[in-house]
């Protein structure tokens, strides 16, 4: 429902808007849209989509007399042009009408507010949620939402101190034609949703259009841990957006950077000063989140923070649900829900953290298996299997480490808390962080996560252990 603290965007009233996708961010477009006086021709390919949405604002856009239309609201999920346009998509286009996002809505809509716009391959959600805090914790007034959480337009109005903070998909920058972004970071770009962008160039070209300078004043953060992104960082130095580099990894002149033992150091502008050690931030384990905390900490220190405010934001950083979350500490024993590591990428970064795992893996496998994680298994006591990928699994780990067969996340569960309690190694944990896709036996990663939650708080109840 509009009301007094929904959005309104100024000097459309009177015009037609398509939009095009229902989901959460088209709904809150088309509802922005009505609020701001214009009118809506709305559809989505799905008819369960179409009856969720008001009757009156549906119009199945293939029979569209684009003459009369502004522009195209497309949702980020809908080919623009990889693989294959969307046949409304090329129809606008082919009229020569704009295709657009939620996203560009919101900018017309708070010109005078400021926004921090989050990509990368991986971190984005962990870095836009750690800078929504920090900033929140500090007092200013702050609005988070894009790629994760609420949609662009269902945010509230900030007023002229106020600053959006939004996690932006490579699809969402591709239908953003301005650059809106005073405070762009660019953490990381490997090889990731290819087929929509016609291949690496592709992907890298639409994550480099966030650095496009937007004013004088407009900031880059750019992650130079990864070839494409230093690659990045060197084609934007002198563009017109002051860019400053950050590293989990090593030095970077005139930047950020967080050394092999966790001290996060400022060398923005003057000598190098140790900022924090990140290893008392229990929210952001691991070498990884090393990256998102230094870029955080240039975006707030770009955002008039100082390093005391910024330190402590990070201390009350409560870390996001499925990505090591820690759910409890049994006997001294951690049970970590790392449900969102679907490939054995995102499982590295996790076993990258600990010693003595007894780890919970398997579900729907995805190409190359458990291939890349071969130097962790000697920090791995036990292996629990579960899935679809059970097998295959087994046969790969190849008694590397000892396994069982578990099958079920809830056999899984008693079976290494079973173990892991009897052995009571140092600094052991329960990790669950499958390297695979969920489907097999939950609807997503978030379903899987909550039911180990559930497993593990059942076994604290019983065991009223802390
Ligand atoms: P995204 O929103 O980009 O998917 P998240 O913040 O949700 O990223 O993190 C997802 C997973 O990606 C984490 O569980 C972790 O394994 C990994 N990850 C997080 N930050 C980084 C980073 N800076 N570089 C590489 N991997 C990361």
């Amino acid at each position: 429902m509009m009301s007094e603290l929904s959005l309104r965007i100024p000097g459309i009233a009177g015009h037609t808007f398509a939009v095009l996708g229902l989901g959460r961010s088209g709904a809150a477009t088309a509802e922005a849209l009505i609020g701001s006086g214009a009118h809506v021709l709305a559809w989505d390919d799905s008819e369960t989509a179409r009856a969720a949405a008001p009757a009156d604002i549906l119009f199945d856009l293939k029979n569209a007399d684009w003459a009369n239309i502004e522009a195209l609201l497309i949702s980020p999920g809908i080919p623009t042009t990889f693989p294959v346009p969307h046949p409304v998509a090329a129809a606008a286009r082919e009229a020569g009408k704009p295709i657009i996002s939620d996203i560009e809505m919101l900018v017309r809509a708070q010109p005078q507010a400021r926004f921090v716009c989050i990509t990368g391959t991986n971190g984005k959600s962990t870095t836009t949620t750690l800078i929504a805090h920090v900033l929140k914790a500090a007092g200013r007034r702050v609005e988070v939402g894009g790629n994760l959480g609420q949609a662009a337009l269902s945010l509230a109005p900030v007023g002229h101190d106020g600053i959006y903070v939004l996690e932006l998909s490579s699809y969402q920058i591709d239908i953003t034609p301005s650059p809106i972004a005073d405070v762009a970071i660019l953490l990381n770009i490997t090889p990731d949703h290819l087929d929509r962008h016609g291949g690496m160039d592709g992907y890298i070209a639409s994550k480099q259009k966030i650095l496009v300078p937007k004013g004088k004043s407009s900031l880059g953060i750019v992650g130079m841990d990864d070839a494409p992104s230093r690659a990045t960082f060197a084609a934007f130095k002198d563009k017109g957006r002051r860019l400053v580099p950050i590293s989990a990894e090593k030095k970077v002149e005139n930047g950020v950077h967080v050394t092999a033992d966790g001290q996060l150091v400022d060398a923005i502008k003057d000598a190098p000063r140790n900022i924090i050690d990140l290893n008392t931030i229990a929210a952001l384990p691991g070498k990884h989140n090393w990256q998102n905390a230094a870029a955080a900490y240039v975006a707030c220190k770009a955002l008039g923070l100082s390093s005391d405010e910024i330190i402590l934001g990070f201390q009350s950083y409560p870390g996001l649900a499925h990505r090591q979350e820690l759910v409890a500490t049994l006997n001294g024993i951690r049970y970590i829900n790392d449900s969102k590591a679907t490939n054995a990428d995102a499982a590295e970064k996790a076993l990258a953290c600990y010693d003595n795992i007894y780890w919970i893996l398997g579900g729907k496998p995805k190409d190359g298996g458990l291939t890349g994680l071969e130097p962790y298994y000697s920090k791995i006591r036990h292996g629990f299997l579960i899935g679809e990928a059970a097998i295959a699994f087994t046969k790969q780990i190849n008694r590397a480490f000892p396994t069982t067969m578990s099958g079920t996340l809830e056999k899984a569960v008693a079976d290494s808390h079973a173990l892991a309690q009897r052995e009571k190694k140092p600094g052991a944990v329960v990790l669950l962080s499958p390297a695979c896709a969920s489907f097999d036996q939950y609807p997503n990663f978030e379903i899987r996560g909550n039911r180990f939650r559930t497993l593990v708080e059942d076994l604290a109840g019983k065991k009223g252990a802390a």
